[in-house]
């Protein structure tokens, strides 16, 4: 007899942690993970390009909150329970030991994804969660006594496997957890769920981003409001030939700023065949990811190449030059910290010619230039989104939800966790450190006794031995 259910809806970083935080502070809940794809932790397999940037090194819950454009004074509190350096411990603790890159940045040792994958489905399989895949949660009504009633798609996979082979796919199951992120779910007890729906005492909502409304209709259907969703973390389209004419030039720092806004970054600045990316500009998109779409991505951008080297300085580094080599062609003496090819374009974009050596540079040209070096202006025109990551600004309003337990304050019971909420970080392991956190923080306060799941008459607990993963190892 399970103490209460609990419906986790959506298989991704944040419904992992928050069953495995659930399981770990109460042996007795029957936890559930419906997944509507064939797979789970899908996001987690593709993330940081396949070595998925776990969380960063950053230690202190203010700064952790301060890289949240949405999110920030919310996540103060719940980094007081969970942060960074918990998710190094959690992590550990299951055998998985996180390195940390020059940039703060922290990857598994293995640099593999499927490592974070692996780890965190055999601790789901360990801890006994039941793990659906193809079972996408279509409606959730709220029963008088307080409980859920779910209604799963009608998508199971064919006939279940004889009993004999069931055992065997649990054996191959312990032997390879991957085999867990592709395992279907079986006729009977699809077909018993698909009449019957489900009954939970709890539910938590982790359906990940809300990329188009319809996919945060659930929460909406239990009296959420949704803050309406707009991309986060792209790149800038920009047209001008010498610019893309240096796709793949990049520079370690560069500032870019958006005249007539506050929105100003400092980073790593990469030119790619469509325009500009690198860290810098990712976050200038999330900072103004709301601005920008109001702007339809059509805005001046600023770029500042030599950000660390004030107006006077500069100055002095170009009159240096002038001295010390008046025989030297400008477009063959970058400075140290620009690339080349950079130089050369930039040199040329100020109308210094190719052939200007340095003695014969005007003053007023080399104004000219050291405006250049500081402020080339350039039009964006579209966005891309990255490839190596991106997120959705928007989703469930975050007044609605109490955030020392992420429990819904319109409809308790209910919990949210990860991208579902209107929460979304910068780029470096920012994203999963929320999803961790929330998921960790729901899974916790989720624990408890379960009173309101006693006597559950009027649905058959579903056929749980047809069921995946629900061999423990
Ligand atoms: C390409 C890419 C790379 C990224 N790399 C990084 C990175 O390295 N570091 C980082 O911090 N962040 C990264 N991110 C962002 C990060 O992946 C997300 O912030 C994080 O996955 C959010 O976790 P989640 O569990 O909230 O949502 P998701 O991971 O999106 O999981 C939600 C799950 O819910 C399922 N679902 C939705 N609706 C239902 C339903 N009705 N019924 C059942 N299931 C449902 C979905 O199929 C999905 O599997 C990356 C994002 C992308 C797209």
């Amino acid at each position: 007899m399970h103490s209460q259910r609990i419906g986790i809806v959506g298989g991704g970083a944040a419904g992992f942690f928050a069953a495995l935080a659930c399981a770990e502070a109460e042996r007795g809940a029957e936890i559930f993970i419906f997944e509507k794809t064939s797979q789970f932790l899908s996001k987690v397999k593709i993330s940081g390009g396949g070595r998925c940037n776990v969380t960063h090194a950053c230690f202190d819950e203010r700064e952790l909150a301060a890289r949240f454009p949405r999110g920030e004074r919310a996540l103060i509190g719940p980094f007081k329970q969970f942060q960074a350096g918990d998710t190094v411990a959690w992590y550990a603790a299951h055998g998985v030991k996180l390195k940390t890159e020059s940039d703060g940045r922290m990857f598994p040792v293995t640099d593999s994804s499927q490592t974070i994958m692996d780890c965190l489905l055999g601790a789901a399989r360990r801890a006994d969660v039941k793990l659906l895949t193809n079972c996408g949660v279509e409606n959730i009504t709220r029963k008088p006594d307080g409980r859920f009633a779910l209604t799963l798609a009608r998508n199971f996979s064919p006939a279940p496997p004889p009993p004999e082979e069931r055992a065997g796919t649990r054996r191959s199951l312990r032997s390879n957890p991957r085999a867990a992120t592709r395992a279907p779910l079986g006729r009977g007890a699809g077909e018993e769920f698909a009449k019957e729906g489900i009954i939970c005492d709890k539910i938590l909502l982790a359906t990940g981003g809300c990329r188009t409304p319809a996919l945060g209709q659930l929460a909406v259907s239990l009296g959420h409001t949704l803050e309406p969703p707009v991309p986060s973390l792209f790149t800038f389209h920009i047209e001008t030939p010498w610019l893309r004419a240096l796709a793949g030039v990049s520079v370690e720092m560069a500032e870019v700023s958006v005249p007539g806004t506050k929105l100003r970054e400092r980073g790593a600045l990469l030119v790619t065949h469509w325009g500009l990316s690198g860290t810098a500009i990712l976050r200038l998109s999330a900072w103004g990811a709301r601005q920008l779409h109001e702007l339809n991505y059509s805005f001046p951008l600023q770029v500042n190449w030599l950000p660390l080297l004030n107006a006077e300085k500069l100055v002095m580094e170009l009159e240096a030059r002038r001295t010390s080599q008046p025989a030297k062609m400008i477009v063959n003496s970058p400075i140290p910290s620009l690339p080349a090819r950079l130089w050369a374009q930039l040199v040329q974009a100020s109308g210094v010619s190719r052939a200007t050596r340095w003695s014969a540079l005007s003053r007023a040209a080399q104004h000219k230039l050291a405006q250049q070096l500081r402020r080339t202006e350039f039009t964006v025109s579209g966005k891309s989104l990255n490839q190596d990551e991106f997120v959705t600004c928007g989703g469930v309003r975050l007044s609605e939800v109490n955030f020392s337990t992420l429990e819904s304050r319109i409809c308790p019971g209910l919990f949210f966790a990860g991208e579902v909420l209107d929460i979304d970080g910068i780029t470096g392991g920012f994203n999963f450190q929320a999803a961790w956190t929330t998921g960790w923080i729901a899974g916790r306060a989720m624990a408890g006794t379960g009173a309101q799941g006693a006597g559950r008459d009027d649905v058959s607990p579903p056929a749980v031995s047809g069921f995946i993963s629900s061999a423990g190892s």
